[in-house]
């Protein structure tokens, strides 16, 4: 196919329902993608938030070419021994608990918000079903997660929408949680870096404050770490930087190393909850993403991926700065690690683009913030790169 046989298959053949680069993508390792006329390009939102581990890494190929040999795929109804190992592995990292495993970030979530129902029949007095959710939040497409992302432009022409959430309350605002509680009230459910909502970070004292809460007032507290997840902010789990574990975590993303793989971790008491026959995934946890899965937290310890996020950030965060006070279009830089936002007085989009060109990759969220989330192996050599074409691609404007 030439390049216009593929750009008019698109057009007559697949949904248009995504905004398109018009950049064909054949290879890719590392920090690195490479076109189709064989221009190579530094990828610095490998994936939207997949790539922590960088395209196509060695462990995740070798065990995923070694699964398919073996067994592709298998119903939930038999065992497997990479989906044991992996769901060991999740909870060991995390904290003691059981796994659901399906195949992305949305589903992840909806199990959660499924877990939360069902959860909320089980206590005395009234079913409680109610979750709380934050403004700027992103929790996925199903019907139930554009409900709980609670911004319009995501729901529009889609509803009616489910019930049962309370939205848009106040980021990092305790009291408006306090206020947000009814006696139907069942979870609390947050990012602790809201990624697609431009890269805020949840404060110390609001994460703390929101867990007692919810502890006291026996509320479920979700954290949503697709995004955040697999070391994405120099921790393994974001919840990790702030002493507090939650009663669910959601992962997708970056947990397959490019490979669709998402799951929900629960403490065991609530996990128990769901019993044969609740939920199920056909493709849930198979044998193949398993192992990819299992690869990437290989690549994340053989390569000491965190110990390079840790010294890569400030690096990253200083360079930064040193922009912003050269660049006044620059209003602020923040996040957490590797998850990084660059917010300009103007949109971005023309940003986006003229770095394309130079052959930058990075991305543009909520109209005005840039976002950096290089693979946690980027060295300094990449990150000169970057920097010095956003200096020129702001220099410009
Ligand atoms: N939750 C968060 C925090 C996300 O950033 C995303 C996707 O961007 C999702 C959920 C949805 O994940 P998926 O696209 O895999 O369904």
């Amino acid at each position: 196919m030439t390049k216009q046989d593929i750009f008019s298959a698109y057009t007559e053949y697949i949904m248009s329902t995504y905004t398109k680069v018009p950049r064909i993508f054949v290879k890719g390792k590392g920090m690195k993608l490479v076109d189709i006329d064989g221009k190579e390009y530094v990828d610095f939102f490998p994936g939207w938030g997949v790539g922590n581990v960088g395209h196509c890494h060695s462990a995740v190929l070798a065990a995923v070419r070694d699964q398919v040999g073996k067994l592709v795929h298998l119903p939930n109804n038999y065992f497997h021994p990479a989906q044991a190992k992996l769901a060991a592995e999740l909870v060991r990292r995390s904290f003691p608990g059981k796994v659901f495993f399906c195949n992305s970030g949305a589903e992840a979530n909806e199990a959660a918000i499924k877990l939360a129902r069902a959860w909320g029949t089980t206590g005395p007095g009234v079913p409680r079903y109610e979750i709380i959710t934050f403004k700027d939040a992103f929790h996925g497409r199903t019907l139930a997660t554009i409900t709980a992302t609670g911004q319009a432009k995501y729901q529009k022409g889609f509803e009616p929408l489910v019930e049962g959430f309370v939205t848009n309350v106040a980021f990092n605002d305790f009291e408006a949680v306090r206020r947000a509680k009814t006696d139907k009230t069942v979870a609390v459910m947050m990012e602790l870096v809201q990624g697609e909502g431009g890269i805020h970070v949840a404060t110390p004292e609001f994460v703390r404050s929101v867990r007692e809460f919810c502890s006291r007032e026996k509320l479920l507290l979700i954290v949503d770490e697709v995004q955040t997840g697999m070391g994405r902010t120099g921790k393994m789990f974001a919840f990790q930087h702030y002493g507090i574990i939650p009663d669910v975590m959601t992962l997708a993303k970056s947990l397959g190393g490019g490979l669709p793989i998402g799951c929900t971790v629960a403490h065991k008491d609530i996990a128990d909850t769901l019993k044969p026959g609740m939920h199920a995934s056909t493709f849930g946890g198979g044998a193949v993403v398993c192992r990819a899965a299992l690869g990437v937290f290989k690549a994340i310890q053989k390569d000491k991926m965190l110990a390079n996020a840790g010294r890569m950030a400030p690096f990253l965060f200083d360079r930064l700065e040193a922009l912003k006070k050269k660049h006044a279009v620059i209003k602020e830089v923040r996040g957490l690690g590797l998850m990084i936002g660059v917010e300009l007085s103007r949109p971005g989009a023309p940003v986006f683009e003229k770095c394309l060109e130079k052959g930058l990759l990075i991305n543009c969220t909520h109209e005005t913030v840039l976002r950096l989330m290089p693979a946690l192996t980027v060295n300094k050599k990449q990150a000169d790169f970057a920097l010095g074409v956003l200096d020129e691609v702001l220099g410009a404007l």
